[in-house]
């Protein structure tokens, strides 16, 4: 049996019996387990619709009952997060406890949401002028949002976006991955049972369809995109085109410097963790490990020998990994690997031999790779492969190592793990990527930070959540009011001077 995934519109399911679907993949098992329903541009109208009439009435609710929406929708969220995690597990395949990490992640946000009342406080300014002239300012909901997401994380990513965009008073059109839709349909159910008007949150499933319709329809104020780089860049450019404001954050290539000084036996973990944790999909995984020589031979033996101990297996088995995202993905990432041997690395340790998996046969394996001597030119390292390879470089000293950090397109995380305080003070500053981790592989702020990257990680200006977010679901006005002493000295037609 295959269930139907339906958009979510005007507070209800919505069905398009007669439209296009896409399949939802078990890829732990390697079944259709879903279908899911793919929006045309009609569908897309009328989303718009529904949502313009919501947030004209929702953009007139008291900061406070905003503020309590969130409280509730928090405690619902905290109360259920094992519900979500399971379905995020059933459809992306990464393991319960980090299915939960990453609820876990977006619930933050929704807590720093919470604040919107204080998050919006304009500035004042009493007296600017003579006779009672006062200036102040106030920030405003856009209207209606469109949140276009990828796989990687199905609950979290849009969570980055839609409590901001919802507390600040906009109404929200989220477009989530087709890959795995059903979070975002369980989340709009549980903001309408926190007491989320009908309207103010609504989800369209689809693909490039849905996305274009997005793009185009005059009705959409602004659009958070989250995915590849190549999409990313394409959204930016047709969004900011047709004259909407856009952030989109685009793909990664993390590189984490190991110095000579540094903890080896930290590195090596923290080189594990952020190179396999959610089979290496993750946005700020780390793919490239720049080890500044003498270490590389001790710090390759300690990562491989910690690699044999990783447990690849069904998400709900209690495994450390589970399968990659779909079949076509899975064989994308073999092929790098066999590349990878063809080009000249060293395959250290080869994930795809599967004989020892904790699943079914079926499922899309493909187990921890470790490649050594890998060079800039290999595709190993100049693409991002999204997917649980390790590629170590070998670098000669610090600087060789910034250099090849700083040169490379994406700048979203990075990481030097040293125990020299100036080294680690000097690429902080030097850097040139938006989230930096000292003795920490995968620097993710916490929400009341902003994330994102730069370079080709990050289209825009503005990053997400924490005061970025606000800024960017909101637009200021700056309002001069003058009560006490209606005369001004007349008819002057120059350009008034405060007195
Ligand atoms: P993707 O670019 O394939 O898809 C992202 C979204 O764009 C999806 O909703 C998808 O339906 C839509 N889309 C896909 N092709 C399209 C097209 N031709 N035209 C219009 N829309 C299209 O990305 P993905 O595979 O779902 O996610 C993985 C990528 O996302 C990786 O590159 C990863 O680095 C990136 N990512 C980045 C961040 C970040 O914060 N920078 C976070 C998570 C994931």
């Amino acid at each position: 049996m295959t269930e139907r995934i339906t958009h979510w519109i005007a507070g209800a399911s919505h069905g398009q019996p007669a439209g296009r679907t896409g399949d939802v993949y078990d890829p732990a098992v390697g079944t259709v387990t879903g279908r899911v329903e793919l929006a045309d541009a009609a569908l897309v109208n009328t989303a718009v619709a529904v949502a313009t009439k919501a947030a004209s009435t929702w953009r007139l609710s008291s900061l406070s009952r905003r503020a309590k929406l969130m409280f509730a929708f928090r405690e619902l969220l905290a109360a259920r997060k094992e519900e979500l995690a399971a379905i995020i597990t059933a459809e992306h395949g990464k393991v319960l406890s980090d299915a939960l990490g990453e609820v876990t992640r977006g619930l933050e946000v929704v807590e720093f949401a919470c604040g919107i009342p204080h998050l919006m406080k304009g500035g004042y300014s009493a007296g600017v002028s003579a006779g009672g002239v006062d200036v102040f300012s106030i920030r405003q909901p856009l209207g209606v949002v469109g949140i276009i997401s990828p796989f990687n994380f199905p609950a979290m990513v849009p969570m980055w976006f839609f409590p901001l965009a919802i507390a600040a008073g906009n109404a929200v059109l989220l477009k989530p991955s087709e890959k795995n839709p059903s979070a975002s349909v369980w989340l709009a159910q549980l903001l309408s049972e926190a007491g989320l008007p009908d309207g103010v949150f609504n989800v369209v499933h689809g693909d490039k369809v849905a996305v274009d319709s997005i793009l185009q329809h005059p009705g959409i104020a602004a659009i958070s995109f989250v995915g590849s780089t190549t999409i990313a860049r394409y959204v930016y450019a047709e969004g900011t085109r047709t004259g909407k404001r856009v952030q989109a954050l685009g793909g990664a290539k993390n590189h984490m410097v190991v110095l000579p000084d540094a903890d080896l036996d930290l590195a090596a973990d923290a080189a594990v963790n952020a190179g396999f944790g959610s089979a290496g999909e993750r946005c700020m995984a780390i793919s490239a490990l720049i080890a500044v020589e003498p270490i590389a031979d001790e710090l390759v033996n300690r990562i491989a020998s910690r690699m044999a101990s990783i447990k690849v297996g069904d998400g709900r088995r209690g495994c450390d990994m589970g399968p990659l995202v779909t079949r076509t993905h899975r064989d994308k990432v073999a092929a790098y690997v066999h590349d990878g041997v063809a080009e000249g690395a060293t395959l250290v340790v080869d994930g795809r031999n599967i004989s020892d998996i904790d699943g079914d046969d079926g499922g899309f394996w493909l187990k921890p790779t470790l490649f050594d001597h890998v060079t800039t030119d290999m595709q190993l390292y100049t693409d991002e492969l999204f997917g649980p390879v390790l590629s170590v470089v070998r670098a000669d000293s610090y600087d060789d190592a910034l250099a090849l950090v700083n040169a490379n397109p994406y700048g979203n995380g990075t990481a030097i793990f040293t125990n020299d305080g100036g080294a680690a003070r000097r690429f902080q500053d030097e850097v040139q990527v938006g989230m930096v981790g000292i003795n920490v592989p995968i620097p993710v702020p916490m929400a009341y930070y902003s994330f994102g990257g730069w370079k080709a990680s990050l289209f825009g200006d503005t990053h997400a959540h924490g005061a970025d977010g606000v800024q960017f679901f909101t637009r200021g006005k700056v309002v001069t009011s003058r009560w006490l002493d209606p005369s001004h000295g007349g008819l002057n037609l120059g350009f008034p001077e405060h007195g």
